[in-house]
């Protein structure tokens, strides 16, 4: 087995979001971050057919520089390498330029059999990226995969439908979408984490490395723009405390549900 290259997206964790009204763009400063959830499946994946087929798994992730943390803790999950495409002109892009400068790195490291993705990113959660990279590299996609297997030259994976399941077969080299709870992420390991943080040099790409002209790129090669965001604070619960023995809370419950 060649390459098996994960597309991988740090995202704020959940309750961190906070959207910019001004710039309406995601205010990533103050938000704690984490690897999107559904990737982790997708890494989990990519780690399992490396162990049964051999191999080497890359993470592969578009964003600013602090996400390099991030990819060392996938890289200490049992990665073999990771790539940063980190640019001031890659700023603001919608899925097309997140896919061409994803698209365009993959055939940079070249040497794939597999790219594998998640379903969806938690954050903007488009779950457009994996089949604009298939179109873009012009390969065959497999999209909510729940599970995948790999046999000669072909790749076979589950999709779970109502009612069940089909099985859907592929050449390769083939783009993969890891559905959510697909399997269970093993934990980093801690002494490769180690490892990991003095011994491995991350591969940083910008728009000259991979030759993208600046207006492809970015907000400037967006198709799409945010005209408009509304917070919507979600209601306070109304909370009621009752005291006393359960006969005395028991009445009170149900005098309170008559009531309401
Ligand atoms: C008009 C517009 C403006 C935007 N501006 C901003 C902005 O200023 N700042 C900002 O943070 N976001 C911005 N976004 C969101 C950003 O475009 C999306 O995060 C990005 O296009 C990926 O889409 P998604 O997160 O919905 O991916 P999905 O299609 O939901 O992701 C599916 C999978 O693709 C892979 N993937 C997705 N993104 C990446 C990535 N960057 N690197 C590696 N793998 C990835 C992951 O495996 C992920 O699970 C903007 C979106 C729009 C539409």
């Amino acid at each position: 087995m060649k390459n098996i290259i994960v597309c991988t997206k740090i995202v704020p964790k959940s309750e961190n979001i906070i959207f910019d009204p001004t710039t309406k763009r995601l205010d990533r400063s103050k938000a704690e971050n984490q690897i999107n959830e559904t990737d982790k499946n997708a890494i989990e994946t990519a780690l399992r057919l490396r162990e049964e087929n051999g191999g080497k798994v890359i993470l592969l992730s578009m964003g600013p520089p602090f996400f390099e943390s991030y990819l060392k803790l996938g890289m200490a999950m049992g990665a073999d390498d990771a790539i940063l495409l980190s640019d001031r002109n890659f700023g603001g892009a919608d899925t097309f330029p997140t896919a061409l400068v994803l698209s365009t790195a993959i055939r940079k490291i070249g040497d794939y059999d597999l790219i594998l993705a998640g379903e969806e990113s938690s954050d903007a959660g488009l779950g457009q990226l994996p089949g604009q990279i298939a179109e873009l590299l012009d390969l065959p996609q497999i999209l909510f995969a729940s599970s995948v297997n790999v046999e000669e030259d072909k790749v076979r994976a589950k999709r779970t439908i109502k009612g069940g399941h089909e099985t859907v077969e592929a050449r390769m080299p083939a783009v993969i979408s890891v559905e959510m709870h697909a399997n269970q992420p093993r934990f980093p390991d801690f002494k490769r984490k180690k490892t990991v943080d003095t011994e491995h040099h991350l591969t940083v790409w910008g728009s000259n490395d991979l030759e993208l002209a600046e207006a492809t790129t970015g907000l400037k090669g967006s198709f799409t723009f945010v005209r408009g965001l509304v917070d919507i604070n979600p209601p306070q619960r109304k909370r009621i405390y009752i005291r006393g023995d359960s006969k005395e809370v028991s009445s009170k419950l149900v005098e309170l549900m008559r009531e309401k």
